[in-house]
């Protein structure tokens, strides 16, 4: 059993939990400049990650209020819940073992830097950071 503490109920079981994914996903300031492929891989292609794990849940049969939760998918371990436009817990930035303050930077493309496998960059996000850099 999984219980996910809401940042504004406190502890509760899973099943009163929607899970939405990703966090930390930017929707492109101008998806018209994007090319299909980088339009595609924005919209479907998220991270598989075994292990700390940052993503969106919302509180169903709750507050109904998105936040998002650090989390080790293979482990279920919770390292925080916290409020959208707030920082990772820093038990979760121990846990990948990277300092906390590459929280909250945006490297190229519309994945904001949250640990782990962030430096995996798609060829899509490389090829819309060199659009962004040459407008
Ligand atoms: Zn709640």
């Amino acid at each position: 059993m999984l219980i996910i503490p809401c940042p504004w109920c406190g502890d509760r079981d899973e099943s009163e939990f929607k899970y939405g994914g990703e966090a930390h996903i930017e929707r492109p300031l101008d998806p018209d400049a994007l090319t299909d492929e980088a339009w595609a891989d924005f919209l479907f292609m998220r991270r598989n990650t075994k292990g700390p794990f940052l993503e969106r849940w919302m509180h169903a049969a709750g507050c109904r209020r998105w936040f998002n939760l650090a989390r080790d998918t293979a482990t279920n371990q919770v390292f925080g819940a916290y409020r959208i436009g707030e920082r990772a817990p820093a038990a979760y930035w121990d846990a990948v073992g990277q300092p906390a303050e590459k929280n909250g930077k945006t490297p190229p493309g519309w994945r904001v830097v949250t640990g782990g496998a962030a430096e995996a960059t798609p060829a899509a996000e490389v090829a819309l950071a060199a659009r962004k850099v040459s407008a």
